[in-house]
């Protein structure tokens, strides 16, 4: 099994920073700074709770797809469509749709944008959800807000939107 990481951005020198998700703290490996990670992000069975990071309850699951890399097929699909009657561009879609569905998934935290990886699949996550989304950047203003699920989103069902 893989062992569970989180990714987050370190406070000190903004890069970012990859650690063993089940340690109790992690260090900066450019500028060296520690910072704890937070305990109640993590169940006794290892799932994930909340965020490592910050504590932040809501989650959301998405797939690991480095865009980059995506863009890259399609860039290199547009450069030889004229050489193959356009077959390349339909390949590439192909070969994209093909990708996203072999991408391992990431947690990812709605505050503070803490990637997890690796950890157990309960309790599950669902996907990005717009209207947790504005309620934190927006709080109280939020059209869209809606309180927050008590546990956060550790099992919750998916979005209807
Ligand atoms: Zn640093
Ligand atoms: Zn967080």
């Amino acid at each position: 099994m893989r062992t569970p990481t989180v990714e987050f951005d370190c406070a000190e020198c903004g890069s970012r920073v990859s650690a063993d998700a089940s340690a109790a703290s992690a260090t900066c490996t450019r500028c060296g700074a520690s910072r704890e990670l937070t305990p109640a992000g993590l169940a006794p069975s290892g799932g994930l709770l909340g965020c490592r990071v910050c504590g932040h309850l809501e989650l959301y699951t998405r797939k690991d797809f480095p865009k980059p890399l995506g863009f890259a097929i399609v860039i290199v699909a547009a450069i030889l469509a004229p050489f193959t009657n356009y077959i390349s561009l339909g390949v590439a879609a192909l070969l994209d749709f093909a990708l996203y569905f072999t991408m391992p998934e990431l947690v990812a935290c709605y505050v503070c944008d803490a990637r997890h990886r690796g950890f157990p699949a309960e309790p599950r996550h669902p996907r990005f959800d717009r209207e947790i989304d504005e309620r934190l950047k927006y709080g109280r203003r939020a059209v869209m807000g809606k309180p927050m699920r008590e546990g956060g989103t550790a099992g919750a069902p998916e979005p209807e939107h």
